[in-house]
């Protein structure tokens, strides 16, 4: 595993779990409000080093007790070829819950890790309507996401999709579209964006959007959904 980093307590990252997030390296994408910028390479800028997996197991060793389970972020964390063995280490040697954060771009891996059992909570992070996902991705690995939206949807599996929203890449059409694309899954969340630490550094001086706009976004997509909900 190319691991980048560990954030060894969160309460946020997995919904009620609390969890050690651990961010592994490496990106098929570039959103140009990507918070993880330093996290797309999938080769490491000479001078920094990967973290060794024996110190995230050795962590683990020590918190396990304390800990409900892991959250694994990017990065994309499908890219690595070991996940599945790194995520059944997870559940066996420590007994700990695992959230997988993606943005869904390989429905083949994604689904073997679900056959497996390997996941208590997917997050997927959905960016555009199809038709705009052009400008992020080519059509092969829209046509990745949109089968494994299918294949979620029709899963057991307890999940949840996300939208990052951005005053210039975003507006209530849109959002209603991606909801209509999504039309039967449990829970959507309507994300603001934060100007801060971006991939684009013009996007440092965007502003993010007012609570009124979110709540149009929100009301935009419960036309398709049922469980819409706001990160501010
Ligand atoms: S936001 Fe996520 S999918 Fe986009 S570049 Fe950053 S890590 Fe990759």
């Amino acid at each position: 595993m190319r691991l980048a980093g560990l954030q060894k307590t969160s309460v946020i990252d997995f919904p009620d779990q609390i969890s050690a997030v651990v961010f592994t390296q490496g990106c098929n994408f570039h959103c140009s409000y990507c918070h993880n910028s330093q996290l797309i390479p999938l080769k490491l800028p000479s001078g920094k080093e990967l973290m060794p997996e024996s110190y995230f197991f050795g962590f683990l060793e020590q918190r396990q007790n304390l800990l409900d389970g892991v959250t694994i972020t990017g990065g994309e964390p499908l890219l690595q070829s070991d996940l599945k063995d790194f995520l059944f280490k997870i559940k066996n040697d420590y007994n700990l819950l695992i959230k997988l954060d993606t943005n869904g771009s390989n429905s083949s891996e994604l689904k073997k890790l679900m056959e497996a059992d390997l996941i208590d909570y997917l997050a997927v992070d959905l960016k555009f309507s199809w038709s705009n996902y052009k400008q992020l991705a080519p059509e092969a690995l829209v046509s990745e996401i949109k089968s494994s939206v299918e294949l979620i949807i029709d899963s057991n599996l307890d999940y949840e999709f996300r939208t990052t929203v951005v005053p210039s890449l975003h507006d209530k059409e849109e959002l209603e579209k991606i909801a209509q694309q999504i039309k039967g899954a449990e829970k959507y969340f309507v994300q603001n964006f934060r100007p801060v630490n971006t991939l684009d550094p013009g996007l440092k001086d965007q502003r993010s959007f007012a609570p009124s706009e979110l709540e149009k976004f929100k009301l935009a997509a419960e036309k398709y959904l049922k469980n819409v909900q706001i990160r501010d």
